[in-house]
């Protein structure tokens, strides 16, 4: 008997970019920088991320290296923001939240760099972990 790792499909807002991670996030957390806020337009930004090995994509993001080394992905049709990594670690990739089929499987871990959060987000989940 095998065991089947659960799969989590998702994709941009048009459907060009499209992948399914497989298995369980290494983690997920909501990140309160000025840079996700730029990227996405929202005030707050929420990634989980799978094992690079774990991911199959359909088509890939385009990406855009918005500071050195590290590349975020967007859908080269709707310009959606899909994806975050490290151009020198491939052992992980970030996805948007937003951007699975069925967002409500995960729940986030931690809020981050919350000394840059916007005045709206101040107590914001209290039952778990804050950093600046
Ligand atoms: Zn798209």
């Amino acid at each position: 008997m095998t065991t089947k790792h659960p799969e989590h499909p998702g994709g941009c807002l048009c459907g060009a970019v499209r992948f399914v991670a497989s298995g369980e996030p290494i983690g997920g957390n909501h990140f309160h920088c000025g840079m996700c806020r730029k990227d996405s337009g929202s005030g707050v930004s929420t990634f989980f991320a799978f094992p690079a090995h774990a991911v199959t994509w359909d088509s890939k993001p385009h990406e855009y290296e918005s500071s050195p080394g590290k590349y975020r992905g967007f859908c080269p049709i709707c310009g959606s923001s899909v994806t975050w990594r490290k151009g020198d670690d491939d052992s992980f990739i970030d996805f948007r939240l937003g951007t699975f089929d069925d967002p409500s499987r995960f729940k986030a871990q931690k809020h981050l760099w919350m000394s840059t959060a916007l005045p709206s987000f101040a107590g914001i989940d209290p039952d778990i972990e804050h950093f600046d």
